[in-house]
């Protein structure tokens, strides 16, 4: 059976960069009947939040990303602890001292000589006084895991045929001198014994990847199908990591996005598919292919999240926005014209209660100098309320005798002085919204 996992750090709100991670490896598991795990990767207890792991399952359930289990990396700690005490026994881990500043140095001097800055692993020519000695001044050194220097070969569901040259990595840290488990041991703990069978992460895990490899080979296990996704961009290209912030899921649902708008973009947005609104996580599944994904860097632009949500409403029938356009005030007889009125006019649902204001409280007309008689004279032949459905066509054929114009001239010097706008919704339904008017 297909098994993915997201498996997102708590230490922040999650952003499109993510939910990109998140639907991925969603949709993978969907398509084919298979279990879609939430992994917290909780193993930092000082920058994990529960907070945040409350808000990622608010964003993900927004989204209709639903999991078949919770899975937590702090629950887990001796499943990690066992592993590395394997990879101790066969000799692949060992203890080293060096501070970050001797780290640093030691970089920085390869780099001069032009060389790759790969961690020079001095710690393994140290003997039994050495240890003794360093861990007496220094207390516990963190823990590497001794590299194969071979290559490390994988088919990449997104990049293809990848070969990584181990010798060209430095063995990586999986326990740090406070004893805190790294999030890399963790995962190649978890994605063996969750049974994951494919893992689908962003292009900065590419070496992360390479080394897991090895080590769930190490540990005796076969390892999942890989594939790396581009990461996303500003419309320009630019970096989003620092604007990463403001493009939180939460945001974007402050915002008014809607999920299918999201998704939508999220599931073809750098692949060689269109994007098109698709109103269920079903049909997006359907046409969803990672094949179609390139490596290129992805050009992300939340404008585009607007017209997808508009489109949205546009098609959303009354039933689903009652309650919504009651909220804002509007009488229960005149919401469903509300609705018809306004669906076409707005961007996000937030819009509506503009629409209510000009309504209830009449909009502040706009009347240019040559129109002020042509208005006067209209407005004085507007019927009492209350407006039907006719009051719009028997009032402009009478204005029409009176004043002799017609087609755009008579029509549109209405519209601005009744609703202060030059487009908007069909003014014989609008006239029957209008509880004020302002226009004399
Ligand atoms: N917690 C890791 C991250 O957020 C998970 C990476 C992975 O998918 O393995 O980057």
């Amino acid at each position: 059976m297909t098994v993915t996992r997201f498996a997102p750090s708590p230490t922040g709100y999650i952003h499109v960069g993510n939910l990109r991670t998140a639907l991925f490896n969603y949709l993978i598991a969907r398509k084919s009947g298979g279990q879609f795990i939430l992994r917290i990767d909780d193993t930092d207890p000082e920058r994990s939040k529960e907070e945040y792991v409350d808000a990622i399952k608010r964003d993900l359930e927004w989204l209709g990303l639903t999991w078949d289990r919770v899975e937590r990396q702090s629950a887990r700690l001796d499943r990690y602890a066992a592993a590395a005490d394997k990879l101790r026994e066969m000799g692949r881990f060992y203890e080293a001292w060096e501070t970050p500043t001797e780290l640093d140095l030691k970089r920085k001097k390869l780099l001069n000589m032009g060389k790759p800055p790969v961690y020079d692993r001095a710690a393994l020519d140290l003997s039994e006084d050495e240890k003794s000695a360093l861990r007496a001044e220094r207390g516990d050194g963190v823990w590497r895991f001794k590299l194969d220097q071979e290559r490390i070969n994988w088919n990449d569901g997104i990049l293809g045929d990848i070969s990584i040259d181990a010798a060209s990595v430095s063995d990586p840290v999986l326990i740090r001198a406070d004893g805190q488990v790294l999030y890399t041991i963790a995962s190649v703990v978890d994605d063996t014994e969750m049974g994951v069978t494919h893992v689908v992460r962003g292009n900065d895990h590419v070496t992360n990847t390479a080394t897991q490899i090895q080590m769930i080979t190490a540990l005796g296990n076969i390892p999942p199908e890989f594939a790396h996704h581009s990461l996303l961009t500003g419309p320009q290209g630019e970096s989003l990591s620092k604007r990463l912030g403001t493009l939180a899921l939460k945001d974007l649902r402050e915002q008014g996005v809607e999920p299918e708008a999201l998704l939508s973009l999220m599931a073809r947005l750098g692949s060689s598919q269109p994007v098109e609104l698709r109103m269920t996580l079903d049909e997006i599944a359907d046409g969803f292919d990672l094949n179609q994904f390139g490596s290129a860097p992805t050009k992300f632009d939340v404008q585009d999240l607007f017209p997808l949500t508009a489109k949205k409403l546009h098609n959303l029938p009354f039933e689903d926005v009652k309650a919504q356009i009651t909220e804002i005030g509007v009488p229960a007889d005149k919401a469903e014209l509300f609705w018809k009125v306004c669906r076409e006019n707005i961007t996000v649902r937030g819009d509506l209660a503009g629409w209510w204001t000009l309504f209830s409280e009449g909009a502040e007309p706009l009347i240019a100098e040559e129109d002020r008689e042509f208005i006067s004279q209209a407005v004085a032949l507007l019927p009492e309320g209350p407006f039907d459905a006719d009051t719009w066509g028997n009032w402009t054929k009478a204005v029409k005798e009176a004043t002799g114009r017609k087609g755009k001239g008579l029509f549109m010097p209405l519209r601005k002085a009744l609703t202060g706008q030059e487009r908007g919704p069909e003014m014989a339904d609008v006239l029957q919204l209008l509880q004020v008017i302002k226009a004399k």
